[in-house]
């Protein structure tokens, strides 16, 4: 399927103008694909699988900013620790902690975002509103220094209901704003939810999604 950039330069813009980031999710595609769309002007890309990832990152360019948006098993977190830009699928302490351990290996900080379950599926990863609570006031996690919350992301669940939709964007923002008072109350760097793909992403902004992570709109149905 070829790439659609008429509809990604119509799509770019409109996000550009209200803010919201990004995240081109180049999984499945080729490196050619993503290069079409790199040449455009645009250097943020999304993939869910590490292998794939450390691929892609090889063959293209050093400015690419890569966000990884899968599941992460915490034996693989070495070979992305290098160069990843946002992780978005924090979904465990001992997760996280890998990766403070693999940052500080690097000399760097790594940003991450913590994934909240909303969706009423039982497929999904991610942590309900309790347990990232009690991550949060962990001393485990206050250790940590070569790891950055940067904010959350969740995904909705798959389903025409708009409505149901919404109100699952809506709590995770509630609950943004609850830690965004609580916990993070002097990190200005907490600020980005991750919210909202192909089908469901203006409902995500309208619900206060500062980021969204989109494939299928920009590429084509994936095979
Ligand atoms: C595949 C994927 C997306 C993009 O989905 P589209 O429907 O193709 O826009 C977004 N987020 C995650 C976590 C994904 O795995």
């Amino acid at each position: 399927m070829p790439t659609d950039l008429n509809n990604f330069t119509i799509l770019r813009n409109v996000l550009l103008k209200k803010g919201v980031k990004l995240v081109v999710v180049s999984k499945t595609q080729t490196v050619p694909a993503i290069m079409e769309v790199y040449r455009s002007g645009h250097k943020s890309f999304g993939e869910n699988r590490v292998q794939e990832l450390v691929e892609k990152q090889k063959l293209l360019t050093d400015d690419i900013e890569w966000h990884l948006i899968g599941h992460l098993q915490t034996n693989k977190v070495k070979h992305i620790a290098p160069f990843i830009s946002l992780i978005h699928s924090v979904d465990s302490l001992k997760l996280l902690k890998e990766i403070n351990k693999e940052a500080a290996k690097n000399n760097r900080i790594i940003d991450c975002l913590l994934q909240i379950y909303i969706a009423k599926e039982e497929t999904k990863y991610g942590f309900n509103f309790d347990e990232a609570k009690i991550l949060l006031h962990s001393d485990e996690y206050l250790g940590l220094n070569a790891v950055r919350i940067i904010g959350l992301m969740g995904m909705a669940t798959f389903t025409d209901d708009k409505k149901h939709i919404r109100k699952e964007f809506h709590e995770i923002r509630n609950f943004f704003n609850e830690l965004k008072l609580n916990c993070f109350k002097n990190k200005p760097e907490f600020k980005e939810l991750s919210t909202g793909m192909s089908n469901d992403y203006n409902i995500a902004i309208e619900e206060g999604s500062t980021m969204v992570r989109i494939g299928t709109l920009i590429f084509g149905k994936r095979n």
